[in-house]
């Protein structure tokens, strides 16, 4: 399912229900404000999730509607924990996708943490 960040948000997505336990996560980390998580798909040989404890489908939803203890508490744990992954220094590449344009798959907001290798070019060109 690819999803608009403006839809409401459902309380069925599957990172809800992470978020409530209620399915499994290969957990790395979590605090007040994030929980921390590999991608059960990986695209790069660091490929994790972090998502907000609250309910917001996108970053749009977060940016506009989150406080801002949240929004603080959740940057500083996605800083952490790629940190903790020992990424900071060869680096990595976080992505947030929002809408369909995105091809956003699940509608809880989540920045992605990519690295462990060199991961090219961000977007291939828009002439290629
Ligand atoms: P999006 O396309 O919404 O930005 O990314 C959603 C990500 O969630 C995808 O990379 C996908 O592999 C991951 N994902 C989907 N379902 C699950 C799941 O049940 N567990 C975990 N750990 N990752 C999931």
């Amino acid at each position: 399912m690819v999803v608009s960040g403006l839809l409401p948000y459902d309380d069925n997505n599957i990172f809800a229900k992470i978020l409530r336990a209620e399915i499994p996560c290969n957990k790395i980390y979590e605090d007040e404000y994030a929980l921390a998580f590999h991608d059960i798909r990986p695209q790069a040989p660091v490929h994790v999730l972090v998502i907000p404890k609250g309910k917001f489908v996108s970053f749009a939803d977060f940016g506009a509607n989150a406080a801002a203890d949240l929004v603080f508490g959740f940057n500083r744990a996605v800083a952490l924990v790629a940190k903790n992954l020992g990424l900071e220094e060869t680096g990595y590449r976080l992505i947030t996708n929002m809408g369909w344009d995105s091809h956003q798959e699940v509608p809880h907001y989540h920045v992605h943490i990519l690295g462990g290798r060199k991961l090219g070019v961000m977007l291939a060109p828009i002439d290629a």
